[in-house]
């Protein structure tokens, strides 16, 4: 067999998908070394490493397909896998490493994605955490004051409130806001501007928890309010109040 003839079998070769002898052939051929044909077995094993593993993306070119669907017509002798020789075993290396870099790559992507999506869960649940923490230390001390607030068919809820350690305030009936409207949370003084206290959004049933662990001057602050915002909050309410929770 000369070169040119060799050059249209290699992939069929290293599929295993040749004749007995031209096998066999090319087989002895390799053994004695030939520069040109194990570089170009050596392509052909990527190449057939590629198709079994991106069958999808990677299109065979035509001839190749031709000739593949021509060696797998039926009353061929079924390929015979010669006794394992050092330039097989050689072959059959190549063959496992392209499959595995092949399935290493998938596996770093859907890694990748799962790493994403567990730091995501763990940075969610170290700020529930903090939150619970936060309400606990407000919640559990003796000088925590609680207001009620709210009629029947209006918001209602309470306000925990600490000097020391913060608030937590609890609402239910809120009403239904638009996607682009937020509600903002704000301390009112005795005179002047309300100062932002937090934006916060309602879940579907129109209830909220919301915790702030900054303390409160009672000397500054002579009530809590919520006022609708647009997204984003404002730097003072743009509404009037739909909550006011007096503190004295
Ligand atoms: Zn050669």
């Amino acid at each position: 067999m000369t070169h040119a003839e060799m050059d249209e079998l290699y992939e069929l070769f290293v599929l295993g998908a040749l004749d007995r002898e031209e096998a066999a052939e090319i087989e002895n051929h390799l053994q004695d070394n030939c520069t040109y044909c194990t570089a170009r077995v050596r392509e052909a094993t990527v190449l057939a490493a590629a198709f079994a593993g991106l069958a999808d993306v990677v299109q065979p070119p035509e001839n190749l397909k031709k000739r593949v669907l021509n060696s797998i017509a039926p009353q061929r002798p079924a390929v015979v896998v010669p006794e394992p020789k050092k330039q097989s075993s050689w072959l059959g290396g190549m063959l496992a490493l392209g499959a595995a870099c092949v399935a290493l790559t998938f596996f770093c992507l859907w890694l990748g994605n799962q790493t994403d999506n567990l730091q995501n869960r763990l940075t969610a649940a170290q700020h529930e955490r903090d939150q619970l923490e936060s309400a606990l230390k407000v919640l559990s001390r003796s000088e925590t004051r609680t207001v009620q607030f709210g009629r029947a068919d209006q918001p209602q809820g309470r306000l925990f409130i600490n000097r020391n350690r913060g608030f937590v305030f609890t609402a239910s009936r809120l009403p239904r806001l638009a996607a682009d409207r937020t509600f903002e949370l704000w301390y009112v003084p005795p005179t002047g501007a309300p100062r932002k206290a937090g934006l916060f959004r309602s879940d579907r049933n129109g209830d909220t928890v919301q915790i702030s662990n900054t303390a409160i001057d009672p000397a500054t602050t002579n009530a809590v309010a919520v006022s609708v915002e647009p997204d984003g909050g404002s730097p003072a309410p743009t509404t009037t109040p739909i909550i006011v929770v007096p503190l004295g």
